[in-house]
């Protein structure tokens, strides 16, 4: 137990939680939908297990990884009793779908033919259909993963036959703007592509989940039609990484 307390995260986590969940639940209100309407996803980069499971104690049931091997470090400690969910949202080389497709409930990060094709070999290998929302480049940024909007609809009727995956939703990280305007303007973006992608009815492409909002603008995100926020130094503090990598 002392070793726990010893992480300086993990006291704040209780307090974080309930805060960010009445701050999600105000801004779902606002938004005219339900509080349980909105998905709150861990972010738990450099996050330790331990501090994991004290938000799943807390209420936490999505947990959200960048990196494969990070993820199966920490894939044994999590209480995953419970129902907790683990997803990788971070940018996944093909290579390594085979290491997590039995153990994650979506993958958020897909923006390539060639990693759809992975995961729905592997997943159809696994015996099931694997989630996936498809990342969305919403400021066109050079250095960032995701599809550019206007290939949107391409990509997404170019991989929709997969037969081991199930498009589930849109997911985007929007650049880093100036003032809440502009930052309203690509989650609104990214709403209309979502509400324009469910209109159509595209074969095996179904609009459920929404997923954009981090720390610092998650409410905006929600009050744009966001179904789910991945949050992480709100919720864990500051990340602190290892010192000798
Ligand atoms: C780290 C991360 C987040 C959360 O970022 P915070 O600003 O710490 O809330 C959300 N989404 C992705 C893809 C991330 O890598």
């Amino acid at each position: 137990m002392t070793e726990k307390y010893s992480d300086p995260r993990f006291l704040a986590v209780e307090e974080n939680y309930k805060y960010i969940t009445e701050r999600i639940a105000q801004a779902a209100v606002r938004s005219c939908r339900n509080p349980e309407d909105i998905t709150f996803l861990a972010a738990t980069k450099t996050v330790p297990a331990e501090v994991i499971n004290h938000a799943i104690r807390c209420g936490l049931r999505y947990v959200g990884e960048n990196r494969v091997q990070e993820y199966l470090s920490k894939y044994e400690s999590i209480d995953w009793a419970s129902g907790v969910q683990g997803q990788i949202i971070g940018r996944l080389q093909t290579n390594k779908v085979k290491y997590i497709v039995d153990k994650v409930s979506c993958i958020q990060s897909v923006d390539s033919v060639k990693l759809a094709k992975e995961i729905s070999r592997q997943a159809e290998k696994n015996g099931r259909r694997m989630p996936v929302l498809v990342e969305v480049n919403i400021g066109a940024e050079e250095n960032k993963g995701g599809i550019a909007p206007d290939g949107l609809e391409d990509f997404l009727q170019e991989i929709a036959g997969l037969p081991g995956i199930r498009i589930d939703g849109l997911m985007t990280i929007p650049p880093i703007c100036e003032d809440n305007t502009e930052l309203c303007n690509y989650f609104s973006r990214m709403q209309q592509y979502f509400i324009d992608i469910q209109t159509k009815k595209l074969d095996n492409v179904s609009m459920n989940c929404l997923s954009m909002g981090m720390s610092s603008d998650y409410e905006e995100a929600i009050l744009c039609g966001a179904t789910m926020v991945r949050i992480g130094s709100s919720l864990f503090g500051a990340r602190i990484y290892p010192q000798n990598k």
